[in-house]
């Protein structure tokens, strides 16, 4: 039998209808949500993660505004800009595409985003606070996969969850959300030896390695949840994720697809983080 498929573009329809709802609340009111999109230089991946940004803010009444700097502006120039941004009033969150260009410190630039705006919740006070388990804006692709658990009635409380990567944006705050639904998280990485010898122990399985198929069936324990976040190219520059889906089918109870999967979910979470941040902005101004 196959495994259920995961279905992150009718999950993510259903929340984008009800952030839709929400901006529309926040307009009857006078406020419209608006996101600035930090992009440097040329990169075309960068371009089209941009323009999805801001089609998707677009299509449910937000207000997005695109700042395009070229690829040798300096760090002081890009913090002020960023400043600039953080005193605007039509402005509620602030997304700077990553990755920049090397003689750019990303670390200070994210740190400069004010923490009210910073809606993909990268920056220090937002990584704080959500290790603390308080309030604040969760990073978007890790939000993502857990609003997709949820939305699949899949218990998360005392399984075991076993994490393929321990970036900062995805695979460290992937591992911290579940665990504090109760998971018992196992981290793995480039250096962990025998790598099988852990994966195959997951009750949730989160791949987030940037390697074309790379999860396959050695991998995977008869009714693993089989999450996959990699966007990669294969040898036939065919879009795929980090799992050998064919491979896994069958043997996993549930996996998501790539296409189709988390990446619609990331951006999402970023929609609804913005609203999040214009709805606190109405109640603080009230
Ligand atoms: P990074 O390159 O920052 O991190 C990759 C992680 O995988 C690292 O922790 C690395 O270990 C680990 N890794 C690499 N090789 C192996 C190996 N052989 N065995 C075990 N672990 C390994 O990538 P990201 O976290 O940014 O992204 C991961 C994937 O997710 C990419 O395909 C990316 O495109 C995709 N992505 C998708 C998003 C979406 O919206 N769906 C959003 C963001 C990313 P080490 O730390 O030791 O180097």
């Amino acid at each position: 039998m196959s495994s259920a498929i995961i279905n992150g573009k009718e999950i993510g329809q259903e929340i984008r209808k009800s952030v839709a709802e929400r901006v529309e609340v926040l307009k009857e009111k006078g406020l419209t949500p608006g996101l600035a999109v930090i992009l440097v230089g040329d990169n075309p991946a960068s371009k089209t993660y941009v323009a999805n940004k801001q089609k998707s803010c677009e299509a449910i009444g937000m207000f997005s505004e695109l700042i395009k700097l070229p690829e040798d502006i300096s760090e002081q120039a890009l913090l002020e800009q960023i400043r600039e941004l953080n005193d605007r009033v039509d402005i509620h969150g602030i997304l700077v595409q990553l990755p920049l260009p090397k003689h750019i410190n990303e670390d200070a630039v994210i740190a400069t985003i004010s923490p009210e705006k910073d809606v993909d919740g990268f920056s220090p006070v937002s990584v704080g606070k959500m290790m603390l388990g308080q309030e604040t804006y969760l990073p978007c692709t890790p939000y993502g996969v857990m609003k997709l658990l949820e939305h699949s009635g899949i218990e998360i409380a005392g399984k075991h969850a076993v994490i393929v990567g321990r970036s900062h944006i995805v695979g460290k705050p992937m591992g911290q959300l579940l665990l504090q639904k109760d998971a018992t998280v196992t981290y793995t990485h480039s250096k962990t030896p025998n790598l099988p010898a852990y994966t195959k122990q997951a009750d949730i399985l989160i791949a987030a390695v940037g390697r074309p198929n790379f999860i396959t069936k050695e991998h995977i324990k008869d009714g693993a949840v089989v999450i996959d976040v990699g966007i990669n190219r294969d040898e036939h520059d065919k879009l795929c994720g980090d799992v050998d889906f064919a491979d896994v089918d069958g043997i996993a109870s549930h996996i998501t697809p790539v296409p189709g999967g988390v990446g619609p979910m990331t951006i999402t979470m970023l929609l609804s983080n913005t609203v999040q941040a214009a709805e606190k902005k109405l109640l603080h101004d009230k």
